[in-house]
């Protein structure tokens, strides 16, 4: 059996991520890591100690829902309230970072972005350019969704 790279790896753990979020509007998962180590994760789901929207509805504005903290920030976060440094990391996403996110992603100083599908932002591509980020494309594993049987994930819009 081939071992799988440390990209697909990483990238299969943030879908198992993925299958803990909170809004089904669409489920992500996140996890940063520095020298082949993780070191923090996260998912999209509501402020803490507050009702999920899977069980009292999404908070929609503009086409989506602004319920949730997203999971890159989750990660970012996370990291922060222990005290892990994520400087010069990588982080695994399984969708592109939306523009809010991408701006945390490039202030925490990550280094690298690695996102399964594709989200809603093109401004992420020419930002990571002018920044030095370094931004790549990883298709989501079919073989990691159905082995972990993570529900579907649903439409954007
Ligand atoms: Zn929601
Ligand atoms: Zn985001």
């Amino acid at each position: 059996m081939q071992r799988v790279s440390w990209d697909r790896y990483f990238m299969d753990i943030a879908q198992v991520v993925s299958s803990r979020s909170t809004c089904s509007r669409k489920n992500v998962g996140s996890v940063i890591v520095r020298d082949r180590t993780i070191l923090s994760t996260g998912y999209n789901g509501s402020l803490r100690g507050l009702p999920h929207c899977d069980d009292i509805g999404h908070m929609m504005e503009g086409g989506h829902c602004v319920a949730t903290i997203h999971a890159e920030q989750n990660a970012i976060i996370h990291a922060a309230k222990n005290g892990v440094a994520i400087n010069d990391g990588t982080i695994y996403v399984t969708a592109s970072p939306c523009w809010s996110c991408f701006k945390s992603i490039a202030n925490a100083g990550l280094r690298r972005i690695v996102y399964g599908e594709f989200y809603r932002d093109e401004r992420i591509f020419e930002f990571s350019q002018r920044l030095g980020i370094e931004l790549e494309h990883l298709a989501l594993s079919t073989a990691a969704l159905s082995a972990s049987a993570l529900p579907a994930v649903p439409p954007i819009e």
